[in-house]
């Protein structure tokens, strides 16, 4: 079932257990739909600078509850490279549809409002 997440290796940080997402692939077409907009389209150039610069440093599941699985991530500050690395949060819903979005926050100004490049780089790192 190339749907289910399958525990590859786990790390644990600062008390969290990460388990590595390991055939979870998010679909373009959602990442897409969950980022495009006017107002959010830089995330998506902005996302994939970030992710190929090698800054999103850990990604992975911290718990898998039904349909709902929860992932943390942690990325570099691009203009602080030695500070606290930003933390994402998010849980995507995976039933027969496939993977769904369902909710993101990171803890940088912009990550509030669900949509910064830092998600944009979680999640395009979680459709390859
Ligand atoms: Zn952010």
């Amino acid at each position: 079932m190339a749907r289910n997440c399958v525990a590859c290796f786990s790390i644990d940080y600062f008390g969290v257990i990460f388990i590595k997402l390991v055939n979870m692939k998010l679909g373009l077409l959602e990442y897409f739909s969950y980022v495009s907009n006017s107002e959010y389209s830089r995330c998506v150039s902005e996302g994939e600078a970030v992710l190929n610069a090698g800054h999103v440093i850990l990604c992975g599941k911290t718990k898998q509850e039904g349909s709902l699985l929860e992932t943390v991530a942690l990325c570099l500050q691009t203009s602080a490279l030695s500070a606290e690395p930003h933390k994402i949060q998010g849980v995507f819903e995976i039933n027969n549809d496939g993977v769904k979005i369902s909710k993101f926050n990171c803890s940088c100004k912009a990550g509030n409002g669900g949509k910064c490049k830092h998600i944009s780089a979680v999640l395009i790192y979680c459709t390859r």
